[in-house]
């Protein structure tokens, strides 16, 4: 992507070098769940993030001392940032709708957030309870040596699927899905879940349409997006974990089914059209 020397977002929060003492439940301890949801960008044990629990450190005034490729990737990151703020903007306005730019948090080992503390190995994720992104930088990493998807636009993909899910908190979509949730059982529920998933990465491949309207893309950039976008698929992920797979159990849909809806969304490059909740097939 053609990103340097461009103007990053003014909404970053650089929480970085605060997060060593790690996760621990709070005086209140566990009879203060919220139920709140909570939109991580992988599968897995949303158990990693803790409603009640508080990180033990977030007090140290030291400024974080990046590398010059932390300090690289942060600013690709912030420039990826304001890049959804115009696109969005733009798309919301045509609506006649207002958007509201959500909040990046950077941040190492473990954060503070209004839906529970996290540590970082439950990856980039969104807060609705805020409307703030939270991510640890070495998820760029991550993405390469254990998902196998380098490159720039891999991370750039993560970053507007979680702003999908800031798009649909204000669209009123994550609040009626969690409503869902006391009603049905966990498979029930997982079913909606994937759909919420999909229809982010829907908004993902949105965001790309409009990315590449203004010459921004380079050859290559959206085989990186969907290379991560099928790396992170459910069938994906637990055939690596387990050796097989249990769809009841998916919360974000396969690895097919990632890149057919970043696709539609990079093909529309319209709000329209990502309705996953009606699609009758996904
Ligand atoms: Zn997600």
């Amino acid at each position: 992507m053609e990103w340097k020397g461009r103007k990053g977002s003014a909404n970053v929060e650089d929480r970085r070098g605060r997060g060593k003492g790690g996760v621990a439940l709070a005086g209140g301890g566990i009879g203060g769940i919220i139920l709140l949801l909570i939109f991580t960008f992988l599968g897995g044990d949303p158990g990693e993030i803790l409603n009640g629990a508080q990180t033990t450190n977030q007090g140290t005034s030291v400024p974080y001392e990046e590398t010059a490729e932390e300090k690289e990737l942060a600013e690709f990151v912030s420039v990826v940032l304001a890049d959804t703020e115009v696109v969005w903007t733009k798309l919301f306005r045509e609506q006649g709708l207002e958007y509201v730019e959500p909040t990046l948090v950077l941040y190492t080992d473990s954060v503070q957030s209004a839906c529970g503390a996290a540590g970082a190995s439950v990856g980039p994720f969104y807060c609705p309870g805020d409307q703030k992104l939270y991510i640890d930088l070495s998820f760029y990493q991550e993405l390469q040596d254990k998902f196998q998807a380098p490159g720039d636009f891999a991370m750039a993909y993560v970053i507007a699927h979680e702003v999908g899910h800031h798009v649909q908190t204000l669209l009123g979509i994550s609040e009626q899905v969690n409503a869902l949730r006391s009603k049905l059982s966990k498979e029930e529920f997982n079913k909606y879940s994937v759909r919420m998933e999909l229809q982010a990465d829907y908004f993902a491949g949105v965001w790309a349409n409009h990315q590449a309207d203004m010459n921004y893309l380079e050859s290559g950039d959206i085989e990186e997006a969907m290379t991560a976008a099928s790396a992170v698929g459910d069938d994906q992920i637990q055939k690596k974990a387990q050796g097989y797979v249990v769809p009841d159990s998916f919360t974000h849909g396969t690895s097919e089914q990632r890149k057919r809806w970043f696709t539609k969304g990079f093909e529309n490059g319209t709000i329209e059209g990502g309705d996953t909740f009606n699609a009758s097939g996904l």
